[in-house]
């Protein structure tokens, strides 16, 4: 069942305290994208400037992902991020966003997209996640990303949105300045009772948090000790768990959890080099094997 993510498409520019990239395939839809296409088929809903290299679609499509909403802009520039890494590789800081062509990204979905039953709202300005929304018709899954930004320029907009999506996937620090709460898991509870069923708080290397109205859990992070870039972890691992949940196309407590388990062993490796290098090393074989060695761990 296909999976429909809109969100940014990016270049990245990335330092770590030992090594550096410049301009390499980024942004949230990109990591999202290719993550979830180890599971169920992907339509990539994004705009790019003609600055865009042909051969990053064409890594996307050689996954099987749908690009037929990648909307290029003549004369315009694609979005850019750039990061700086802290020793710890758990932080890190903006060093520059130039939005360009993400500025004015209007989403107006093809046909087809239109029909997707699974809908991954990735970090955006609320005002433009809704919009997306509004194009679909019945979806059964909708699941949106934010972040610290949105939270403080566009909380209005943000809590609008939160009534009408069944999932929300935020890291710790904001879930604690939406909440204005530190303790995590009332923190999860509160986002929770404005409006998703469903609320998962990332924590980077400690892992991810699951609340719904039942249950409260949290899985931790697959440890790895090869930590290269982290760039797109987050969005690594909603790809793994939203594209787990669809081609399963039901959402009980059990599938959750196995979706979560999923995300989490995709970041995994996706931390494990720059841009989408490790992920494109990998076969849906090496996410079973990773997942039943994670399953071990937790056994006791
Ligand atoms: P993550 O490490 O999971 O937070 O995702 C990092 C990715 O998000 C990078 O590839 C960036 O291009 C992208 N990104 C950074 N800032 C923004 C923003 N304000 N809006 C959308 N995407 C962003």
């Amino acid at each position: 069942m296909p999976l429909l993510v809109v969100g940014s498409v990016a270049l990245d520019s990335v330092e770590t305290p030992t090594d550096k990239r410049e301009n390499v395939l980024g942004g949230s839809a990109v990591y999202f994208s290719y993550a979830a296409s180890y599971f169920s088929p992907v339509r990539l809903m994004g705009v790019v400037g003609d600055d865009w290299p042909a051969e990053h679609t064409g890594l996307l499509q050689k996954r099987g992902i749908d690009t037929a909403g990648l909307h290029v802009v003549r004369g315009g520039k694609t979005f850019r991020w750039s990061g700086k890494y802290h020793e710890d590789m758990n932080t890190r800081d903006t060093l520059e966003v130039h939005l360009n062509v993400f500025e004015k990204f209007d989403p107006v979905l093809p046909a087809d997209y239109k029909r997707c039953e699974f809908l991954f709202l990735a970090n955006g300005s609320p005002t433009v996640q809704m919009k997306v929304l509004d194009q679909v018709g019945g979806p059964r899954l909708v699941v949106a990303d934010t972040m610290d930004l949105w939270i403080k320029i566009q909380h209005d907009e943000l809590m609008k949105l939160l009534k009408r999506i069944d999932g929300l996937v935020l890291n710790d620090s904001e879930a604690k300045l939406l909440t204005d709460d530190d303790n995590l898991v009332r923190a999860g509870h509160k986002v929770r009772r404005m409006g998703p069923q469903f609320v998962v708080i990332k924590k980077g290397e400690h892992g991810a948090m699951f609340f719904s109205e039942h249950e409260t859990y949290v899985l931790p992070a697959y440890p790895t000790e090869n930590v290269i870039d982290p760039t797109g972890a987050g969005d690594s691992f909603a790809g793994g768990m939203l594209g787990y949940l669809a081609a399963n196309g039901e959402f009980s407590p059990k599938t959750l959890k196995e979706a979560m388990a999923y995300g989490i062993i995709v970041a995994s490796f996706n931390v494990e080099d720059f841009s989408l290098a490790r992920m494109q090393g990998i076969e849906r074989a090496d996410l079973d094997q990773r997942l039943a060695e994670y399953r071990k761990m937790l056994t006791f």
